[in-house]
């Protein structure tokens, strides 16, 4: 294999991709790559602006002139806007919200693809979002889809938001993520959908460490020698 390995891990909110994907890479020695978070980069940029999300010209000129960052130089990848590091702040439900409204937008997702091919440029990558394996890398040599009901898909992200300081409800979190999902499903450029070659996961009754196991054997049975 001369390529540099690229895994992609698709799926909706909350079915666990991004603690599959940190374990897969560290485990691989690959780059991790959370092309959500340059979604929601461009989000907060446009909250910060006063400008409304559902305002599809204002948002599709301010992101044109916004410039997104993404450094990961081992420790916790950073997302810089106009040179300022605004990691800590991608996290909040309404930056979640902004993110999938802006995200239907083709001028935004042409700009921010951009952006997420350069990280498999001369290294291997896993990159989880919801058309990495569509759309961003359709050639891939190992693209995963990744499921879970949606009632332990909330469980998850409540568990994760009491974590983060955040305060809500099972039925808010389900009501948040099922309209997500709609938004992500619905929208008519690059919806939430498996790529035609993508294994598909359910990881409601999995562990994140089985579903890494799962990757880590489809790998061996690949015969990738390095990764053997
Ligand atoms: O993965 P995360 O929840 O951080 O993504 C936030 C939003 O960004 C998603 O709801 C989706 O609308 C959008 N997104 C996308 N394509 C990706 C990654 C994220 O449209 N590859």
């Amino acid at each position: 294999m001369s390529d540099p390995l690229i895994i992609t891990i698709d799926g909706p909110a909350g079915a666990g991709k991004s603690t599959v994907a940190q374990k897969l890479a560290a485990r691989l020695g690959l780059t991790y790559v959370d092309s959500g978070a340059t979604y929601r980069a461009a989000a907060l940029k446009v909250l910060e602006a006063g400008i409304d999300p559902h305002d599809e010209p204002a948002v599709v000129r301010l992101v044109s002139q916004t410039n997104v960052r993404v450094e990961s130089n081992g420790g916790e990848p950073r997302v810089l806007i106009d040179g300022v590091d605004v990691t800590a702040r991608l996290r909040t439900p309404e930056v979640t919200l902004a993110a999938a409204l802006v995200s239907r937008l083709p001028e935004v997702r042409a700009k921010l693809i951009q952006i997420q091919r350069t990280f498999a440029q001369g290294r291997g990558v896993v990159m989880e979002g919801r058309d990495i394996g569509t759309v961003v890398f359709p050639h891939a040599q190992l693209k995963i889809f990744l499921k879970a009901d949606v009632e332990e898909r909330a469980r998850r992200r409540l568990k994760q938001d009491s974590h983060d300081g955040r305060e809500a409800t099972l039925e808010k979190t389900a009501y948040e993520i099922g309209r997500r999902d709609q938004l992500d499903a619905e929208r008519k450029i690059s919806p939430l959908t498996p790529a035609a070659d993508a294994i598909e996961i359910d990881s409601t009754h999995l562990q994140a460490d089985q579903v890494v196991g799962q990757i880590l054997d489809l790998i061996k049975k690949k015969g990738w020698a390095e990764f053997a």
